[in-house]
């Protein structure tokens, strides 16, 4: 027998694998409105976000950047604009450096 039966689980989804608290449920705003449910430990921190979630989530964030992003000429070649919600998000800084991953068919920029 336990010595203290406070066993009043009702899902144990909603309980936090890190210290065994109860998750609060919160959002996580991506920007461009893009807002994610995830679950929140406020004991040790612990975040849980459903996968699924997350991947709509980006997928919709992803749509509004493909939109906004522009060529434009820099000296005697071409550069990327970045629009300021990209720069702010990513923390992009001028004179900074970011990879460029070739693919067939697109450019991956890893910061
Ligand atoms: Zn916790």
């Amino acid at each position: 027998m336990a010595p203290s039966g406070s066993s009043t689980h009702s899902r144990k989804s909603d309980k936090c694998p890190g210290c065994g608290a109860q998750l609060r449920s919160t959002r996580y705003d991506v920007g461009w409105d893009v807002v994610i449910p995830t679950k929140h430990c406020v004991q040790c921190g612990y975040n849980k976000t459903d996968e699924e979630m997350l991947a709509s989530g980006l997928a919709k964030l992803r749509e509004r950047m493909n939109a906004s992003v522009k060529v434009v000429a820099i000296g005697d070649g071409l550069g990327i604009r970045f629009p300021k919600e990209i720069v702010d998000h990513y923390a992009i800084r001028k004179g900074g450096k970011v990879e460029i991953r070739p693919g067939r068919k697109r450019l991956e920029i890893v910061l």
